[in-house]
Formats: structure tokens, C-alpha cells, sequence
């Protein structure tokens, strides 16, 4: 198999660890290829994403890296991007998706605080109950629903090549304190994305991170809705959203015995040559 990880994150955004030393961890993890995919940049910065007057040095540094290590492992320049409810990709991001071998598309952000703050989904707890309780007057269906329909603008407006943990509400959701992805109308809101989804050419991932650095039962996107998306052909990624070196491969064994086991035959990934499929073998 071609062994890769299309999601990564490194000292230019919230990672721990440089880039290169996250290519290091590839090559002991036998990778055929890696993708570099920092948080790319937001008008009102954080602490989470690139500054705005790294990025000209972050696709530099990826470059000089693809050509140290061209011998030993492809290298592919990517981004995290954020798609945010009532604005979706900024101008910056946009013109950036033109430079970039690939892009991750994600949802975290949706709503502003009343001091204009805008908060994300996968903030703690506390900080996103008074952020639905700001913007969604305490209405955590409206918000989740929201959450699924950005999703869905965002796949239909630009197809991203990979859309970004799918169900990252359920980072908050222990012990399904917010809600039960059983209930009807949570259903019908992945479902509805799901359909708009399956016509346009973006893979989505599965991702590991949440398990790594949250302790979650589960990958996002659940079994449950892993199904739902094997049902509607979608194809299908793994990935390990690493914010360390030691976890550039993470769970990525029991990931493709997972999508094996509910149906899935092929994985999506990246080459010179554009986006392949690939048999699942483990
Ligand atoms: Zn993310
Ligand atoms: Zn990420």
C-alpha cells in the first residue's frame, strides 16, 4: 500500500514539532508520502493558526524539504483551510489554494461571541455552550444543523480535495452531552450533507486525532456515519491530523481494517500525477 498522511501539523501553527521533523517521523513510519498541512491563515490571527507573515517562509521551508527528501519520500504542500459559516473561504485562503499542491477544507469556526469573538466547535465545553448560547439562542440542534449545512456549502462552492474531521461536534459530545447521533433529525442533518457530498469530487477523511489528543471512543467520522458514507459510494481517506512526530501514523492499522470491514475497497491518495485510488491491504 502506499502508505501516507495527508494531515499534519508542525510548529507554524499549533503542532508540536517542526516539519521536519515530522518528515523524519514519516520515513521511520515507512511512508510513501506526506503531506504538510498547517492551519492556514485567518484575518483576526490565533494561536492556532499560521501568522499571516509566515506563510511566504512556511511554503519555502516545504520546498526546500520536498527537494532534501525527494529521493526518500514525496512531499506534498497543503493547508488546512477555513470554510466559516456567512463568509466561507477568505480572499487569503482562496488565493493561496492556487500555490498549494492540495487543501484540506474544514469547518471550525461557527458563530461570534457577543464581544465579536468568533468561536469553533472544538473549543472546550463550557466556551462552546456560551457560544451557542450566544449565536443559537441555546439551540444545540440549530447549531449542529448549521455545522452539517456549512459543510455543505462549503462541498458544493469548491469540492475541496479532502473535507476535514466531518463530525467534529463530536469532540464535545461525551458521554452525549450535547446529543445522541442516533436521534432522527441529527441523522437527516448528516444525511443531507452526505447527498450534496457525493456529487462533487472531494474525499473525506478519516481522521485519528481526535482519538490521539482527546481521548474520543471514536475516529471522526464514526462507524455510524462511516456507513452512511460507504452506502453513498463517497470516497474515503485515512488520516491521523498529527500534532506530534510520534503520532504521524496513528491508529492507521486499525483505520484501514475499520473501512475494510464496513465495505470500503479503496482509500484516496495524493501523487505527481493527481489523486488515485488505491486497494485497501493491512
Ligand atoms: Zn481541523
Ligand atoms: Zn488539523
Amino acid at each position: 500500500m502506499h502508505i501516507t498522511n495527508l494531515h499534519t501539523h508542525s510548529l507554524y501553527c499549533d503542532g508540536s514539532h517542526s516539519i521536519e521533523e515530522m518528515v523524519l517521523s514519516a520515513l521511520e513510519s515507512d511512508f510513501d508520502s506526506l503531506g504538510i498541512s498547517s492551519h492556514g491563515p485567518v484575518y483576526d490571527e490565533t494561536d492556532w493558526n499560521i501568522k499571516q507573515d509566515k506563510v511566504e517562509e512556511y511554503i519555502e521551508e516545504v520546498n526546500c524539504l520536498k527537494e532534501k527528501y525527494k529521493d526518500k519520500i514525496e512531499i506534498f504542500l497543503g493547508m488546512e483551510l477555513d470554510y466559516i459559516p456567512g463568509i466561507g473561504f477568505s480572499d487569503l485562503c482562496l488565493s493561496l489554494m492556487k500555490r498549494l499542491d492540495y487543501y484540506i477544507g474544514s469547518v471550525h469556526y461557527l458563530g461570534a461571541f457577543k464581544n465579536g469573538l468568533m468561536w469553533t466547535v472544538d473549543y472546550n465545553i463550557e466556551e462552546l455552550l456560551t457560544g451557542i448560547d450566544e449565536s443559537y439562542e441555546g439551540n444545540i440542534r440549530k447549531a449542529v444543523e448549521t455545522y452539517y449545512e456549512t459543510i455543505s456549502e462549503m462541498a458544493e462552492r469548491y469540492q475541496p480535495p479532502i473535507i476535514g474531521h466531518l463530525d467534529l461536534f463530536n469532540k464535545n459530545n461525551k458521554d452525549n452531552i450535547l446529543f445522541d447521533e442516533r436521534e432522527n433529525w441529527y441523522v437527516e442533518a448528516v444525511k443531507k450533507c452526505l447527498n450534496t457530498i457525493k456529487n462533487t469530487s472531494s474525499t473525506i477523511e478519516i481522521n485519528t486525532g481526535g482519538i490521539a489528543r482527546n481521548n474520543n471512543k471514536e475516529q471522526y467520522p464514526t462507524t455510524l456515519i462511516l456507513k452512511m458514507i460507504k452506502e453513498r459510494n463517497i470516497p474515503v481517506m485515512v488520516n491521523s491530523d498529527a500534532h506530534t512526530a510520534d503520532s504521524i501514523a496513528y491508529k492507521f492499522k486499525d483505520m484501514y481494517k475499520l473501512a475494510s470491514d464496513i465495505g470500503f475497497e479503496h482509500l484516496t491518495y495524493l501523487t505527481k500525477n493527481g489523486w488515485k485510488k488505491q486497494k485497501i491491504k493491512y
